[in-house]
């Protein structure tokens, strides 16, 4: 495997993006790409035995997607891919797993596979065939949130949708908030993956966020604009709270003027 390939020349950008960004100390985040198999020109020598999935995902039978390992740090991907990554594949039937690259330090897949694939599963289903890319990271101000506030899907998206004129744009889908749920649970993993067939981002309270794209630049952008707007809503409460903020219609117009339908489990919610 050469870090010539496009896929990991991606996560290795994105992987040092996160880093720069503080979004993952030490072992914290994990990241996910469905292959395009036309790109797999390798032969793979080295495959494990196969592992038993805690649910079967036949809609990804027979797929291959690029994991970073449990316990590894996002920000030494770039130094040693084959060590922080694997590359898994998961059998026709969507039952079983094998790490068929990578992980060469006898390591594994991140913990919250489940959660990963459980949501690739969905996001392939939902878009047909077009998400591939999964992160899930720890952005500070965004956490912040879920200490500070009591939120929900609706509050925490709206809070967001107006802490920046284009956050609306950017993502009409709004964010899913899930109260504490375990890491790593079969529980979380699957409301997760319920989440990600409304929304394309999704919060574990005192935890992170999930975010999914076409490709890892745009789960990256998702997270660094939900991020951002967190940071805005910090400062302005630091500075004495809101004393203007656009209203409901404000972001309609918004939304309607980039061709932008606003969930309407939410915006229809909100007054
Ligand atoms: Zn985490």
């Amino acid at each position: 495997m050469s870090e010539t390939n496009s896929f990991l020349k991606e996560i290795i950008k994105t992987s040092n993006d996160i880093w720069t960004k503080g979004w993952a100390e030490r072992n914290a985040g994990n990241i996910s790409v469905r292959l395009d198999t036309e790109e797999l020109h390798c032969n793979f020598n080295n495959k494990s035995p196969w592992q038993k999935l805690s649910r079967q995902l036949p809609g990804i039978g027979g797929d291959y997607f690029l994991v970073s390992g449990t316990g590894k740090y996002i920000r030494n991907i770039p130094v040693d891919p084959e060590a922080s990554l694997g590359i898994i594949e998961v059998d026709k039937s969507g039952e079983n797993y094998r790490t068929v690259w990578g992980y060469k330090d006898g390591g594994r897949p991140t913990s919250e596979l489940a959660a990963h694939l459980q949501a690739h599963s969905v996001r392939k289903n939902m878009t047909n065939g077009r998400d591939r890319a999964l992160i899930h990271t720890h952005p500070a101000n965004l956490i912040a949130l879920t200490y500070a506030l009591e939120l929900d899907t609706c509050s925490l998206t709206r809070l967001l949708w107006e802490m920046h004129a284009e956050c609306i744009v950017v993502f009409p889908e709004g964010v899913e908030f899930l109260p504490w749920m375990m890491a790593g649970s079969d529980q979380i993993a699957d409301a997760t993956a319920e989440a990600f067939r409304k929304r394309n981002m999704v919060v574990w309270q005192y935890h992170g966020i999930f975010a999914t794209g076409d490709d890892l630049d745009t789960a990256f952008g998702l997270i660094d604009t939900v991020e951002k707007a967190a940071e805005i809503h910090i400062k302005v409460m630091s500075l004495g709270g809101c004393k203007q903020k656009p209203s409901i219609d404000t972001l309609r117009a918004i939304a309607a003027n980039f061709g932008k339908v606003p969930a309407p489990d939410i915006i229809d919610r909100l007054v």
